[in-house]
């Protein structure tokens, strides 16, 4: 795996790689690397030639500081668990090689509902940034194919949204949520759960699965209320668990006029925030 640190050697090498005719997918990660990640880079790799990967911990986006100073970082283990799929590149740039002072990266892109719920109302700016720092990576790698997460669904919609605004020339590709085997979903933020939280957080998957048992028999607003109250006690705290149209994110009140159904939900474990989703109804590439 060549590593690289500076934007001119990196697109020196990328234009390398499109000259010669290869393809190159493109998976951006603020690191602490997981199973959840690598799963990304897999698919990237039976699908490319040339598999870039990011680790940036994009400042831009954090609204809470701490949570910014607090991120974990583990770039040693990163690389090895990254040269196991034998990724090509790591670019591991420094805030100024992405935000240099002379550059306006800011974006003035208006999407609609998809950055005002969910997320958007407990995180404000975290979008911003988020979409910020993908279109100057894009802009930087200047990928065929960028695959990224469901378990950030909403992030996923409004890239989505982004590229497709900005007619920007990349192909999207949504990839799984890669789970442990109690059902939580995979996340940097694991490793910083208290072990007694732990052996509880599946309780945010059992959730998931029950209201996705329930969508014949119940409507949308008993479902989540349910779940508000299931993911209601001890150390938990749910933000919000939205049963929301899976375009626009907008919440729903009826399952039949949607085509694409999809819950969403941020809870507080402890001192950790865990976000996590399942498609209800459809499915997103139809
Ligand atoms: P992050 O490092 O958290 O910014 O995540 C980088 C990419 O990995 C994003 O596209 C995430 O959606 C994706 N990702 C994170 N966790 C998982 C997971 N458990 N399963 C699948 N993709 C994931």
């Amino acid at each position: 795996m060549i590593l690289l640190k500076e934007v001119k050697d990196l697109q020196n090498y990328i234009s390398h790689l499109k000259r010669t005719g290869r393809k190159v997918g493109f998976v951006p990660t603020m690191g602490a690397l997981h199973q959840g990640h690598l799963s990304l880079i897999s698919k990237a790799k039976s699908e490319c030639e040339a598999v870039v990967c990011s680790i940036f911990v994009n400042p831009t986006q954090f609204n809470d500081q701490s949570d910014l100073n607090k991120y974990p970082r583990t770039l040693d283990q990163d690389i090895e668990l990254l040269e196991s799929k034998q990724t090509d590149i790591l670019f591991f740039p420094p805030v100024d090689e992405v935000y240099p002072k002379e550059l306006d990266t800011t974006l003035s892109l208006e999407f609609g509902s998809l950055d005002k719920v969910m997320e958007g109302i407990f995180r404000p700016g975290h979008f911003d940034g988020m979409a910020q720092v993908v279109k100057r990576l894009l802009d930087i790698v200047d990928p065929d194919r960028l695959y990224m997460g469901q378990k950030d669904y909403q992030q996923f919609s409004i890239v989505n949204e982004m590229i497709r605004q900005l007619k920007l020339p990349v192909k999207l590709v949504l990839c799984p949520i890669i789970r442990e085997e109690d059902g939580l979903a995979m996340s940097s933020r694991n490793r910083r759960l208290d072990q007694k939280i732990r052996l509880k957080a599946n309780i945010i998957y059992q959730t998931l699965i029950a209201t996705k048992e329930q969508i014949e028999e119940k409507d949308p607003s008993t479902l989540m209320d349910e779940a508000i109250k299931k993911l209601t006690f001890a150390d938990f705290k749910p933000e919000y668990f939205d049963i929301v149209d899976g375009f626009t994110l907008e919440r729903i009140t009826n399952f039949n006029d949607h085509e694409l159904v999809t819950v969403c939900t941020a809870v507080w474990a402890g001192e950790i925030r865990l976000i996590d989703n399942m498609i209800l109804k459809g499915n997103y590439n139809d």
